[in-house]
């Protein structure tokens, strides 16, 4: 079909600036994408093959394979395809005009980005990227056609080149570079293993080095998520993280309409390690590896979220601003963030026992999620569990507020400091009320957000008011004698302003139905939040949050009558001894007693102890 050519040498292009020096600069750090690109152009040259015998009927090939070959001894890698091959002419055409202007307009575009990581993909390079790592290339080419002649191409890296006439009997195309001096690394196959295990290794053609397949060309991503069991979605995940504990649930994405988007994204176990800064998705274009730091591609809340995205209709040669305003990458997003709420939706309802452990770990993703996008609130609201103390259990808020109804409707009690909260606690549970458990960072805004999508709704931490159902129903309201008419109550009161020269202090007093605790400090929810709000809006250090509080004094507590009873008896010191006792145990179970009061409570405590 085509005739001997006779050698020619030619010039590559017509434009003066000679690009190969930036070629060999570019991208240093990442020069292994030449790699890439050239297996990658070889599964090209079989899959056009392949097309061609499907439409033609022919049938060329029993085994079509991609083959990289090392010569140490040479100073070469070959790639080796039996793919589609070139005629002279489709030389001339696609190496020494498209590759060669496509590569220069790709250096053209990005020539001054500073950060060349900003690139998605790289792709664009193609076949002249050999020339970061090769002095001279050469490609050994026989196209399918029928009576094909053999050609020869080579380049030094200068803008001319030469072509004629070889021997070659098998079709395809054999690419084989001659590395330059500080580019040897590549002759060691266990690093160039590593490389094409990177970039090539889902792709769709065998690849091997040295004779022995590298690639697993049927990612479990390409195939039916019917067919595929929980092991083998767990096997994949070892196979992509080897270091990793099992994922603690995935999805499997496989659509085509509107766009395509294959996939399995997977939400780790979480440990202390893990780095929520890094995107730790791996994107593919028809299973071509492409980056591994596309935060774009999942909402920012999902940052955990491991896997393989292949997304061939990406324009994935682009900088990363471009991306992250792409419209196509925005519905990848929303796709993600949907599955993902779905799943959430699917654990919670199947099987709530396994969900809890799950939530346990997913939870302040999910919150923020929910307060960052709409959408993803309305789908999980109702599969939100929280942790609550009546017997230790999860429970969603609908059944919390359902079971609280009559003892206090709309109104959530929580906790976020099981231990400095203890008390009230305690007194919750004595008269068999629950309150929630938040106690994650993210919790307070939390709280906020769900107030102000339910306006009905009220959180109240457990320290900032005494509720009624803690109350008895009726305190006595004897008149105690010798005390100007007043009551019990009111003489307590009066005894502990006097006790209790404390700024920002106010005594209150109620008789719990619990009478071991003799007193107990309240903080108002309103005063408290404004002032973790201000502190959290970078207003200066951690605000004093009992600048002004509350010591709640029990009348139904023995300690309290006996202070009664030693005023009567005029031991006024002892009196004054135990108020200062009940208020720095009260400021104690909230680990807020200052120095100075500190070592006040240690003496006084053991003189205590001495006059029992
Ligand atoms: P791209 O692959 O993006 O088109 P390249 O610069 O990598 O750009 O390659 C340019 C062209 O050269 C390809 O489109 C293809 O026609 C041809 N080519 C490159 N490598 C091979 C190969 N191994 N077999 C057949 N054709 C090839």
């Amino acid at each position: 079909m085509s005739d001997k050519v006779k050698k020619e040498e030619g010039s590559i292009s017509i434009h003066t600036e000679n690009i190969f020096p930036i070629i060999k600069k570019w991208l240093y750090s990442d020069k292994d994408i030449f790699l890439r690109e050239l297996i990658s152009n070889a599964v090209d040259a079989v899959h056009k093959l392949q097309n061609i015998n499907l439409v033609e009927g022919l049938k060329l090939a029993d085994e079509y394979k991609v083959d990289v070959h090392i010569d140490k001894d040479a100073g070469t890698l070959t790639v080796t395809d039996n793919g589609i091959g070139m005629t002279a002419d489709e030389v001339r055409k696609y190496i020494n005009q498209i590759a060669f202007s496509s590569a220069e307009d790709f250096i053209e575009k990005f020539k001054n980005l500073d950060d060349k990581n900003q690139i998605i993909g790289h792709f664009g390079m193609g076949f002249y990227s050999a020339f970061m790592v090769a002095e001279n290339v050469e490609i050994r080419t026989l196209s399918y056609q029928k009576d094909a002649e053999a050609v020869h191409w080579q380049c030094e890296g200068t803008t001319t080149y030469s072509l004629e006439s070889t021997e070659k009997k098998d079709r395809g195309t054999e690419v084989i570079l001659h590395l330059n001096e500080d580019e040897k690394e590549f002759l060691d196959p266990a690093n160039t293993r590593e490389v094409i295990k990177k970039f090539c290794n889902f792709l769709p053609v065998s690849i091997s080095l040295e004779g022995e397949e590298v690639n697993d060309k049927n990612p479990l991503w390409t195939k039916n998520p019917t067919e595929i069991s929980d092991d083998e979605y767990k096997e994949f995940y070892r196979k992509l993280y080897p270091m990793s504990a099992d994922p603690l649930f995935w999805i499997h994405l496989n659509i085509d309409y509107p766009f395509n988007l294959k996939g399995i994204v997977y939400f780790p176990h979480l440990t202390n390690e893990f780095d929520v800064t890094k995107s730790h998705i791996n994107l593919y274009c028809n299973q071509v590896f492409v980056s591994d730091n596309t935060p774009e591609l999942i909402p920012e809340f999902l940052t955990p979220l491991q896997g393989c995205l292949d997304a061939p209709d990406l324009p994935l040669n682009v900088s990363r601003s471009y991306l992250q305003n792409e419209p196509q990458v925005r519905k990848i997003r929303e796709v993600i963030s949907g599955r993902v709420a779905a799943k959430i939706v699917d654990l919670a309802k199947k099987d709530r026992e396994a969900f809890e452990p799950i939530w346990e770990d997913i939870h302040s993703f999910v919150k923020y999620g929910m307060m960052r996008e709409d959408k993803f609130y309305e789908k999980v609201k109702d599969s939100v569990i929280y942790h609550a103390t009546g017997d230790d259990k999860f429970t969603t808020l609908p059944d919390y507020l359902e079971r609280a109804k009559e003892k206090h409707e709309n109104k959530v009690y929580y906790a976020n400091d099981e231990g400095t909260q203890a008390t009230y606690l305690k007194l919750f549970k004595s008269q068999n009320m629950e309150a929630l458990i938040l106690d994650a960072m993210i919790d307070n805004h939390f709280i906020q957000f769900l107030e102000s999508k339910n306006t009905d709704l009220k959180f109240e931490r457990v320290d900032s008011d005494i509720t009624e159902n803690l109350l008895e129903a009726d305190p006595s309201q004897e008149i105690v004698e010798g005390a100007d008419n007043k009551t019990k109550g009111e003489k307590i009161e009066q005894i502990f302003k006097d006790g209790l020269d404390i700024k920002g202090l106010t005594i209150r007093i109620e008789t719990l139905k619990d009478d071991s605790v003799p007193g107990i400090i309240l903080l108002n929810e309103q005063s408290r939040r404004f002032k973790e709000m201000s502190h959290m809006m970078g207003q200066g250090e951690m605000p004093d949050m009992f600048s002004d509080h509350t010591l709640m004094v029990n009348t139904s507590s023995p300690a309290v009558e006996k202070i009664l009873k030693l005023q009567d008896e005029g031991s006024n010191e002892s009196a004054a001894m135990l108020i200062d006792q009940i208020y720095d145990l009260a400021m104690l179970s909230h680990q807020a007693i200052s120095k100075e009061r500190m070592a006040g409570f240690l003496e006084r405590s053991g003189k205590l102890l001495g006059m029992l």
